[in-house]
């Protein structure tokens, strides 16, 4: 069932690693990777990168990828980022069949461990405070020095664990620590702590535990009791790899699996920490998890981002042990890429001019012939209504235009897209203020579908919407969500100071044609000329909402390169 090596050549390192050790009958021939976030926030993009990695290599290899939630740290977890999990693991696409697992359903296991270890001379329990421990433990330069409680005999230390796991002591007043080096050039294995006492109600154990493993601890083993083969997770890690090793090498009777770290994806103009997102969401700089700004995978999904665009990226960036980071508009392109491809053409206006057609009768409705998608006839047609008055962008008019404005001008033609070719005779204006309301234009009748008969050039199409048959609708455009590429890069500037304000606007004048009346939320559309959009969440037919996904090109390489000229 298992194939031998990766099916068309290594993707990447790992890949090479898995195929090594199927080689040499390692782990005889199975793979088995997880992905194990900790549910204290919502996913975002950059685990969409882990999610993709370990659910691939179980997929291209026929094997396994658990979920498991690595509920260790019952101060920070919650049931609603456990849902929002599964959700976004579900909505990318990938399945972990049945094999959902929890950290907490082996704090029995993790407990016997420990008991063992200390039993084994390799753990012992500690009444350091914070601060005396973070003194004891020295420096990058300096070794530590041994805490004074470190030889206690095995039956003080089995009878002061037992007693931190009934609850007889406050939080902070002991820990348990693995009995490893003081002076080991690696600080993560000078006597590292196992155990903490939180008098804390856990979402899934309630308040049957007062102690709580730590991260490294209960990883390595569950790792193992999940018989995983390889342990794919970021850079950061890679300093606590001799600790996974020694945790695992102590207690012995498990099998052993691989650490192996890539580095994490970082992008710019958004930040990729739970924390910090947490900080935002908490802080109402945005509106909630799911605010399409966010580069969580509810925000994208939200904003309109494909699970297939976000898959697409995460393979073409690829996994290296690299630290770099991607630009954002890679991430945006990916997603042009996918919903050129999957979404039907509309039309909307979005800051709409009104004109009047002189010539058009009053009551008359022309309904046009238009294509839903340009290359794909399976998604059909629908029928566009022309009236009399209808809608245009305002900036597709000029009144004093330059020379290469091939839109609409006073005494000039321009092609209504699907339609006729119409005329501008008049602008009309506020006495007051002198804005323009309105134009008056004829439309030539000849010219049915957009082409003239005569063969005379029309330089300019533009889009537009019929006044009388159009729905209205809300629609908000999107930027990035810091003005600066780097918004944490400076350690001494709070983050959040770079929050763009024109990272939302909203535009509650719009107007859609109305073969969209009925949209769903999630229905994804280009609008033409204006971008990829996609029906928000609370959207409904009384009170339409979309959300600009992206624009059709990357507007900011050019403003990048205007910038750098
Ligand atoms: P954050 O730093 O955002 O809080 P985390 O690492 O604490 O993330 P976890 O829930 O522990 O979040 O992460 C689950 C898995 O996702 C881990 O294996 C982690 O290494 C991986 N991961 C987290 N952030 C990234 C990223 N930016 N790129 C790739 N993988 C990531
Ligand atoms: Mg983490």
């Amino acid at each position: 069932m298992t194939s031998t090596v990766a099916p068309n050549g290594p993707k990447n390192f790992i890949y090479s690693i898995v195929d090594e050790d199927l080689k040499s009958g390692k782990n005889n021939g199975r793979v088995a990777t997880r992905f194990p976030p900790e549910p204290n926030g919502y996913l975002h993009i950059g685990h969409a990168k882990s999610i993709c990695l370990n659910f691939g290599i179980a997929k291209d290899y026929s094997g396994t990828c658990n979920l498991r939630f690595d509920d260790t740290n019952p101060v920070t977890e919650e049931q609603e980022y456990i849902n929002a999990i599964i959700d976004a693991v579900k909505w990318l696409g990938f399945d972990w069949q049945e094999r959902m697992y929890y950290a907490s359903d082996y704090f029995e296991r993790f407990y016997e461990g420990a008991v063992f270890l200390i039993k084994k001379g390799r753990a012992y329990v500690c009444d350091l405070n914070a601060d005396e421990m973070r003194e004891y433990r020295g420096t990058l330069t300096a070794p530590g020095k041994d805490s004074p409680y470190r030889h206690r005999s095995e039956a003080e230390n089995l009878d002061l664990f037992a007693r931190m796991r009934a609850g007889e002591f406050p939080d902070g007043a002991k820990v348990l620590r693995a009995k490893i080096d003081m002076s080991s050039p690696n600080i993560n294995m000078r006597d590292p702590v196992m155990y903490r006492i939180r008098h804390e109600t856990h979402p899934r154990t309630g308040d049957k535990w007062c102690i709580y493993p730590m991260y490294d601890y209960a990883h390595c083993v569950s790792d193992a009791l999940e018989n995983i083969t390889h342990s794919v997770c970021t850079l950061e890690f890679e300093d606590h790899r001799p600790l996974y090793d020694w945790f695992l090498e102590q207690i012995g009777t498990l099998p052993h699996p691989q650490q192996i770290e890539f580095a994490r994806l970082n992008l710019t103009y958004t930040v990729m920490s739970k924390r910090k997102l947490l900080e935002l969401v908490s802080e109402k700089l945005v509106d909630g998890w799911d605010d399409p700004r966010m580069p969580s995978l509810i925000g994208l999904r939200r904003r309109g981002f494909t699970p297939q665009a976000i898959r697409s990226f995460c393979e073409k960036i690829g996994v290296t042990k690299q630290e770099s980071t991607v630009e954002m508009g890679y991430l945006e392109e990916c997603v042009r890429e996918d919903l050129n491809v999957v979404t039907p053409r509309a039309m909307a206006v979005l800051n709409p001019l009104r004109i009047i057609i002189t010539n058009f009768p009053e009551d008359k409705v022309d309904y046009l012939d238009a294509a839903y998608h340009p290359n794909d006839p399976e998604m059909g047609t629908r029928q566009v209504p022309f009236t009399r008055e209808i809608y245009i962008e305002q900036d597709d008019f000029m009144e004093n235009p330059p020379k290469e404005f091939f839109r609409l001008r006073l005494g000039q033609e321009v092609r209504l897209r699907y339609a006729y070719i119409i005329k501008c005779e008049q602008v009309v204006k506020d006495a007051a203020t002198g804005a323009i309301t309105e134009l008056h234009c004829t439309y030539d009748p000849a010219t049915r579908g957009g082409s003239a008969l005569d063969g005379r050039k029309i330089k300019g199409t533009i889009h537009w919407v019929s006044a009388a048959k159009a729905i209205k609708a809300e629609v908000r455009l999107y930027d990035r969500l810091f003005n600066v590429a780097n918004p944490s890069g400076d350690k001494d500037v709070d983050f959040k100071t770079y929050l763009n304000p024109k990272a939302l606007v909203s535009l509650t004048n719009c107007f859609i044609e109305p073969a969209l009346a009925k949209v769903k939320p999630e229905e994804k559309f280009q609008f033409e000329r204006l971008g990829y959009f996609c029906v928000d969440f609370a959207s409904t037919a009384e009170k339409l909402v979309f959300n600009r996904t992206v624009t059709l090109k990357d507007s900011w390489a050019k403003t990048r390169k205007q910038h750098e000229s």
